[in-house]
């Protein structure tokens, strides 16, 4: 029976995870739950999984909440904590054996690193912390000897794809340490909301628009950055980091089926592809039951219902998101966090309906100029979070007055 500590349970990550370990029953429980701002969701979930400790990001809804649970009667209320320290404490809470990182963003990062230091496994999904923080996380990760087992669905593929190989030591587990024999990552990516508009109606994007996924269901943020193929380009940055790979050795290429989660090429020129229907499900339950495999009647693969599985390159003048994050990962040290920060803070702005789906890389471009002569190579924790939070006021002061076209 492995423990998990759920952090942002209450969102798509969250959710499925605990639809996971409600078919499950036997092979996991929740002891740790964190959450945002959806308080009745998060009573729905206390009461089903009996957590020992609930974590709100706010503190200020921490009152409701205690309110809210003790008119559920529960036979046991769990410990309630708040703000960054309330979610570190569920990070690293004694009884989790797995940490599923489902946070949105580089809020994600403080419980992370507390999960860490705490001698936890994790389960990443939050792939914000990763790039942001690369070289404070993975020397963490040395000298804790917490395993970082990859949600994303893209290197969930990588992963298991690498399990067939002479190399799939667990020594070498996503600690950025170079993976012998690996020469070459393909990221599959859908295309997103716009893989079939034409560049120049962009211009007409919405917000409705750019939120409707052709092929996952999944939280607003990650869905913007998937019709920007922003989200692409971080995972090349996280693929960097996990896997050692040189950022010349690893490509995008659009599969708009979402069929293959992406492919390695092997020395000996062998490619290896992990195959399924889009479900995040798998790549989380993976997570959850390495180095098993666990028996789920899930919906199985038939390729002759899909009839071809099609690929292009992508265009990086339709997509220009892709380019930045190349470049801010060759730069490496801050600007990766710049970059991120600069994305999360101007997706927020274009959801509010505040700047243009364009405005998009306008605004993580000049931040990233703006960082180039301040860039850090081996910054601290410190220095990351100081650029996080000097990109996003960049963003917004920026963004207040007219952008060049
Ligand atoms: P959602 O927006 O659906 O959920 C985000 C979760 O984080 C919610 O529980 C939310 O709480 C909580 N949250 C929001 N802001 C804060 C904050 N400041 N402090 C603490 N908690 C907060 O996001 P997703 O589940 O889609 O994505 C989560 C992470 O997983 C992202 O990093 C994303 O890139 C990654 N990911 C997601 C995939 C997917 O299929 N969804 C696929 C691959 C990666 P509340 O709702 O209560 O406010």
């Amino acid at each position: 029976m492995k423990a998990l500590s759920v952090l942002g349970s209450t969102g798509s990550i969250g959710t499925q995870t605990l639809e996971i370990v409600e078919e499950f029953p036997e092979r996991f429980r929740v002891v740790a739950l964190t959450a945002g701002r959806n308080l009745a969701l998060l009573c729905k979930q206390v009461q089903r999984h009996q957590p020992e400790v609930v974590a709100l990001a706010d503190p200020a809804l921490l009152s409701e909440l205690r309110e809210r649970l003790q008119a559920l009667n529960l036979p046991r209320c769990p410990e309630l904590v708040a703000g960054n320290e309330g979610l570190c404490q569920a990070a690293a809470w004694s009884s989790a054996d797995l940490v599923v990182t489902g946070i949105v963003g580089c809020a994600g990062l403080l419980p992370t690193l507390a999960a860490i230091e705490a001698g936890k496994d994790l389960a990443l999904a939050n792939k914000e912390t990763l790039i942001a923080a690369g070289p404070v996380v993975l020397p963490a990760l040395e000298r804790s000897g917490s395993r970082l087992l990859p949600a994303d669905s893209e290197h969930s593929a990588i992963f298991q794809c690498l399990q067939g190989t002479p190399w799939a030591d667990t020594a070498r587990l996503s600690t950025g340490v170079p993976t012998p024999g690996l020469r070459r990552i393909q990221l599959t990516a859908s295309g997103g909301a716009f893989r079939d508009w034409a560049a120049a109606d962009l211009a007409k994007a919405t917000v409705a628009d750019a939120t409707s996924h052709p092929n996952w269901s999944m939280g607003r943020k990650i869905t913007v950055d998937s019709a920007s193929l922003m989200n692409k380009g971080l995972e090349v940055i996280e693929a960097h980091y996990l896997y050692g790979v040189d950022y010349d050795h690893i490509e995008i290429v659009i599969h708009p089926q979402s069929i293959i989660h992406s492919m390695v090429e092997l020395a000996d020129s062998s490619v290896l592809a992990q195959l399924g229907w889009p479900d995040m499900k798998l790549p989380i339950l993976y997570c959850l039951s390495w180095p098993e495999r666990l028996e789920t009647p899930w919906r199985r693969l038939d390729l002759t219902e899909l009839g071809q599985l099609t690929f292009r390159a992508p265009d990086p003048a339709k997509y220009p998101c892709m380019d930045l994050a190349y470049s801010a990962g060759r730069a490496g040290g801050t600007m990766p966090a710049v970059l991120n920060a600069a994305n999360e803070q101007a997706v927020a702005l274009f959801l509010e309906e505040r700047i243009h789906f364009l405005d998009i890389p306008k605004l993580i471009e000049a931040a990233c100029d703006r960082h180039r002569n301040d860039l850090k190579a081996q910054p601290s924790l410190d220095d990351v979070l100081a650029m996080d939070q000097w990109a996003r006021r960049f963003v917004r002061d920026t963004s207040s007055v007219p952008l060049a076209a």
